[in-house]
This record gives structure tokens, sequence and C-alpha cells, in this order.
């Protein structure tokens, strides 16, 4: 698998136990389904302000991930982030398929442009975004869409700043002229396929660990079975994935 080439790539950020791959199940990206790129913002209101350092936004990114997975059940949803200086990272990026836009996820890869507030992306952020652009049209040999989050839910993000930045035609790269059509989008998946997650077993680590780490603190012996039923006659050897059932949410 190619990965873009990134200022911040993933294990740069990552720490252990607190990995993308620790908290999805979900495989690469599909380069043949995929016609679209959705750009996405912060959307952390007046407050927030982006890291300008690398450190601050290595820091960023574990704290997303964090959030994510601590609160949604699943990992850091976007293929990349673009920092302010268009300073480039590596989150999903082509390894994972992206959970940051509902029901386009199949379709599509998922840009985050750190602004504050409603602001638009600067210069370098915009020539980097589109550097990774044509980048992502190079591995899905076709021209892509770029669309904001919002116009695919409703939703306020990417923000005033870059929406404008969008219908100006600042993302696309191929300045005015017309795409390709789209392909036939790939089915949706059943909204009642089973979720199941994985977990990488840590050195040390029994039923009860895992469980506890998991699931937290409440019915571990229940939770250590109903894992050990679901990795039938699995040893628990560091670095081993396994089955993490019923946790939590698709992505
Ligand atoms: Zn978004």
């Amino acid at each position: 698998m190619t990965r873009y080439q990134c200022d911040i790539m993933r294990e740069d950020w990552e720490e252990p136990g607190h990995r993308i791959a620790d908290h999805t199940s979900v495989g690469p990206v599909n380069w043949a389904n995929i016609d679209t790129i959705v750009i996405h913002y912060p959307g952390n209101g007046p407050n927030y302000h982006p890291p300008t350092t690398i450190d601050g936004m290595k820091q960023r990114l574990l704290l997303g991930h964090t959030y994510y997975w601590s609160q949604r059940g699943y990992s850091y949803g976007y293929s990349w982030v673009v920092f302010p200086g268009g300073v480039t990272a590596e989150a999903r990026g082509s390894d994972f398929r992206a959970a940051a836009s509902a029901g386009w996820n199949h379709r599509s890869v998922a840009i985050q442009l750190q602004v504050h507030d409603q602001d638009a992306a600067d210069n370098d952020q915009v020539r980097e975004a589109r550097s990774l652009i044509a980048w992502c049209e190079g591995q899905a040999g076709r021209r892509l869409q770029v669309l904001g989050h919002g116009e695919t839910k409703e939703t306020s993000c990417p923000g005033r700043g870059i929406a404008a930045q969008i219908a100006a035609g600042m993302f696309n790269i191929h300045d005015g002229s017309a795409p390709e059509p789209a392909p036939e989008p790939a089915p949706e998946p059943a909204p009642d396929d089973p979720i199941v997650l994985e977990t990488v077993v840590a050195p040390n680590d029994g039923w009860w660990t895992i469980a506890r780490r998991v699931y937290g603190n409440t019915d571990v012996q229940d939770n250590a079975a109903a894992l050990q039923a679901a990795n039938p006659g699995i040893n628990l050897h560091p670095g081993k994935r396994i089955r993490v059932p019923g946790r939590a949410t698709r992505d």
C-alpha cells in the first residue's frame, strides 16, 4: 500500500494502545470505489486555535484520536489533517477507510483542514491540500469531486471560510474543466451489519486485563468471558489482533 508522504506520519504521533489500528476493524481505502474527497474543519469554536508547532500538532492528533475512540468507540476518522502553514499529517491515511462522513466513507477520503473557528485555510494549506488531492486522483486513477462535509449532510462543517473556498474552486485542481462522471457507487453496507472491532494484545495481557482496557471496569468477568468466546482457541501473545465484540459504533 502506497502512503502519501506527510510531514507527520501516523507512527510519529501514535502511542502504544492508542494507535489507529487498535480501535478500528476497517481495511485500507479501496481506491476503485473512491470518487470523492470530503473536506472538514475542527469545528471547535472561537476559542480553539490550531497548533503551530510539530509537537503541538502531534499532541492534537493523539488527543483527537483519544476523543474518538473513548467517546465514539472508533479511531480518529480523518484520512489526513493539514495544519496551518501546510504541515501535512497522516491519520488513517490510505491504510484504513475513513470514518468521517456518514454514508460516504465507502466512496470518499477525508481531509481535515485545521483552522481557527470559521476561518478560511491559509495559502500553504490550500497548496498542500491540492497536492494531496492530486495524489489521491493518481491512486484512484480518475478525477475526484471535492465536497465540503456540509454538501454530504446537514452540518456546519467545514465552516464558512473553507466552504467559500470550495465554492470558489480553490480545491479544484483541474481549474474549471468538467470532471468525468463519477462511477456507480458501491452499495452501502446494510445498517444492521454486526460491527466487530479489534484490539492488539499487549505484553502480559490476560483476558481480564484486555476486558478492563476495552470495556472499562464494570462487569469485568462477563466481559472477559465474552472476549474469550469471540476469540476461540487464541493464545494471547503480544501483537496478536483479537476481536472485540459488541462494543461500538460503525466506522
Ligand atoms: Zn466534518
